[in-house]
């Protein structure tokens, strides 16, 4: 490698960890984190979880204290941003002015909002909620908010429902498709979320989506659905799903389909730039193709999958099992494995209970499964996947069965007590 630093292009979950775990898997060079929020990098998960519901403050966000990065020498330029990739010369260019050559570049750049192209959107009272900024100036709004609507019943637009109930805020989501969470969950987790909204009072209106915002002298007072029902509302956020961040890596001639295309070692198509996290498309065993994740275990397993290899570590492809969990009431949602294209799903508990797990298979082979306050059923879930133990759809929905067991067989235990 040149003396020219290893350069984190993105200050998230993926940037922040790929700089600290170089340091720790014994990268002896220069690291520069570039990222273009003005912050520390910090969580975004409770930002529409405990931070928007006020049990959780700033101070508590941070990814890592400020000194950590001065311990691990990782020199940090925040609020700056990369204008272009010059491939030819190995080097960034940035806004402030200025070029830095890298000797190697990992993209983290994450994701933006997708826009809501409605008339009124600019209006005083139509949110957005992704960054800690859009998430301070929704916290501080919520005090005088009565009523809100909810563009998009995914996972940032359900959290919000649920933190804003808990400031007895009246509450309505509109989704464009048939069920709420339907990109990700099956139909009978996604009735189950349903039923649970709308018993702390927050209905979901579906197939519905936004005409226009509508206000007075600046000021949100209303939003206009296709159908031309008017829901008066003082607050509006919109979570209709997100964009990746990879403008910078077309416009340096790399690959990009849904994301930046890397390989099963997380390497763009240029041999001096990895992408990680939220902004890359990889190829997944789980997904059956590529794949883009937004999620923390996709950021954080990446990072460090890309700082071994640049430290000179053997590294075995990526392909670690895909988890993801979201908080809604008292409802803890936790999913293992990518399950969107199953075709049959298997339920283990009883929804009555609030304590259940959707099992989904396709043509009889296991993909993963959804959990609701059970855990134990979702860490096993998760073994039983990264080992490749199949177990069947009886298997699943009989509460006898020991999941924990099938997961670490004795024999794999004993292997892995002997090692
Ligand atoms: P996010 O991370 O923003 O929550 P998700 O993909 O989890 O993203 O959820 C976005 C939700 O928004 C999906 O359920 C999708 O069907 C819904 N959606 C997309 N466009 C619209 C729209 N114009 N109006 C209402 N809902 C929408």
């Amino acid at each position: 490698m040149s003396d020219a630093p290893v350069i984190v292009a993105g200050g998230g979950q993926a940037g922040a960890q790929a700089a600290v775990s170089l340091r720790q898997a014994g990268f002896e060079g220069r690291i520069v984190l570039v990222g273009d929020e003005p912050s520390l990098p910090y969580q975004r998960p409770p930002l529409s979880k405990d931070y928007l519901a006020g049990k959780l403050e700033e101070s508590g966000l941070l990814l890592r204290a400020e000194k950590v990065y001065a311990d691990q020498r990782v020199e940090l330029m925040l609020g700056e941003q990369i204008t272009a990739i010059d491939t030819a010369r190995r080097s960034i260019s940035l806004a402030s002015g200025g070029e830095l050559a890298y000797s190697h570049l990992v993209l983290a750049t994450g994701a933006r909002n997708r826009p809501l192209p409605a008339p009124g959107a600019e209006l005083d009272g139509v949110f957005y909620l992704r960054t800690l900024a859009e998430a301070r100036s929704l916290r501080e709004r919520l005090g005088q908010t009565r009523r809100a609507v909810v563009v998009g019943g995914g996972f940032i637009g359900l959290e919000f429902a649920a933190a804003a109930r808990a400031h007895g805020i009246a509450v309505s989501v509109v989704e464009a498709a048939a069920r709420p969470m339907s990109r990700v969950l099956s139909v009978q987790m996604s009735s189950y979320l349903a039923a649970r909204h709308d018993t702390n009072g927050v209905p979901i209106i579906l197939n519905r989506s936004v005409q226009r915002f509508v206000g007075e002298n600046g000021r949100l007072t209303g939003v206009v659905l296709d159908d031309g029902t008017v829901l008066e509302a003082d607050l509006a956020v919109v979570g209709i799903g997100v964009l990746p961040n990879a403008e910078l890596a077309e416009a340096a001639g790399l690959a990009v389909k849904n994301g930046v295309v890397v390989d099963e070692n997380l390497l763009t198509s240029d041999p001096f730039i990895s992408a990680i996290g939220d902004c890359a498309s990889f190829p997944s065993s789980f997904a059956g193709g590529l794949i883009r994740l937004e999620s923390v275990q996709n950021a954080t397993d990446q990072a460090r999958c890309v700082a071994a290899r640049l430290a000179g570590k053997p590294t075995p492809p990526y392909n670690n099992v895909p988890w993801f969990w979201s908080e809604q009431y008292d409802v803890r949602l936790q999913m293992a494995g990518i399950t969107s294209s199953h075709d049959q799903a298997v339920l283990r508990g009883s929804p009555d209970d609030n304590a259940f797990s959707v099992f989904c298979f396709r043509d009889g082979a296991f993909l993963g499964a959804e959990s609701v306050n059970r855990t134990p059923d979702h860490l096993a879930v998760r073994k039983l996947l990264a080992a490749g133990i199949a177990i069947t759809p009886e298997q699943a929905a009989d509460l006898s069965f020991d999941l924990k067991l099938a997961a670490a067989p004795p024999a794999a235990a004993a292997v892995s007590a002997a090692k």
